[in-house]
């Protein structure tokens, strides 16, 4: 597409909010000023783009946040945005501020709205993998992936020295929606006894043989992965299960939740936000619109949202295999 002149870019953080957030707004932002163009911070997502909190943003306002968890700009879930009047009013304050394009960087659900907007109104927009789920197509990584299976690996070592004092079996609860990215990564880099993801469901039977053998294989510590939304239940309720028939384990369950999702973002979150911030602004310069930047291989690529937010990204069957191997 012959690209259109770009003066104004309003940037916005929406959906869960996810480490390296941050991050990726002073990239797009200082990129931004690099290519000599006004920026302008749209807080609390497209609820702020409807009810006009919309700011000019300066270096000062991006200064020290590289390093900081969360989002400064805010993020918000906005139930109007859903509607054709709600997207109206958020295109009438654009217009009123003179911003002729936006970066959004979120999940899914973000970037959907980010590709109806387009279509509706022809603002080009790119969409910047910003979720802790890893669960969008087009890049190898989203921003605060990374970060999210740090924290969960860090607290798993810490529940691995109680499972070991007191031999306790934890079914550890953690993150990733319907996807299960940070569950295999984490069940690998925590030496889980198994790793339940909602990709595969793993009968019942079978997590109780193989706790069964390591325990005859005297391990020291049982810990087992489960994502939440698993198809066999949470971690809850597969300890419950379990409960029922190994009754002389002593049984914890652990939900890390929103711990997941804070804190400073890893070196690896810092370098793909950083990177993706400035292929976001160098993408609308080149007219590429309705898009979102990721990275594949260590390249910077852009992919249709449409193509993006489909769904189709899968656990690595290798990754999957791997974490069977190491566990039995
Ligand atoms: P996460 O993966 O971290 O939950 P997300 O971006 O997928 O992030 P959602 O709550 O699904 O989070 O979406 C964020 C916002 O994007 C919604 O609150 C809504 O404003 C907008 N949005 C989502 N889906 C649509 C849609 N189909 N049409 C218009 N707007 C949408």
């Amino acid at each position: 597409m012959e690209p259109k002149t770009i003066k104004r870019i309003g940037v916005l953080t929406s959906g869960g909010d996810a480490p390296g957030m941050n991050a990726a707004i002073r990239a797009t932002v200082r990129a931004g000023f690099y290519y000599e163009l006004e920026m302008y911070g749209i807080y609390r997502g497209y609820e702020g783009m409807i009810n006009d909190e919309i700011k000019k943003l300066d270096s000062k306002n991006i200064t020290h946040i590289l390093e900081r968890g969360g989002t400064f700009l805010k993020s918000a879930r906005s139930a109007e945005f859903r509607t054709q009047e709600g997207r109206k009013k958020a295109y009438d304050n654009l217009v009123k501020h003179g911003i002729d394009a936006l970066v959004v960087i979120g999940g899914d659900g973000s970037l959907t709205g980010a590709h109806l907007f387009y279509k509706e109104f022809g603002i080009p927009a790119i969409g910047l993998p910003g979720t802790i789920d890893n669960d969008l197509s087009g890049t190898d990584s989203t921003i605060g992936f990374d970060t999210a299976c740090n924290t969960a690996i860090q607290a798993i070592d810490k529940i691995r020295d109680t499972a070991t004092s007191h031999d306790r079996l934890f079914f550890v609860e953690v993150m990733g929606r319907d996807a299960g990215f940070i569950a295999i990564n984490t069940g690998i880099g925590s030496a889980a006894a198994a790793t339940l993801i909602p990709e595969k469901k793993m009968p019942i039977e079978r997590l109780i043989e193989r706790l069964k053998a390591r325990t005859k294989a005297k391990k020291q510590s049982n810990i087992v992965i489960v994502a939440e939304g698993g198809k066999s239940g949470g971690a809850a309720e597969i300890a419950k299960k379990v409960k029922k028939q190994l009754p002389y384990y002593d049984i914890k369950v652990t939900i890390l939740g929103h711990l997941q999702r804070g804190g400073s973002p890893s070196s690896f979150d810092r370098v793909l936000a950083s990177k993706l911030g400035v292929a976001a602004i160098e993408g609308l310069l080149q007219g590429k619109y309705d898009v979102m930047a990721g990275v594949i291989n260590h390249k910077v690529v852009y992919t249709p949202i449409a193509k993006a937010i489909v769904g189709d990204k899968e656990v690595d069957e290798d990754d999957f295999r791997v974490a069977k191997i190491l566990s039995t």
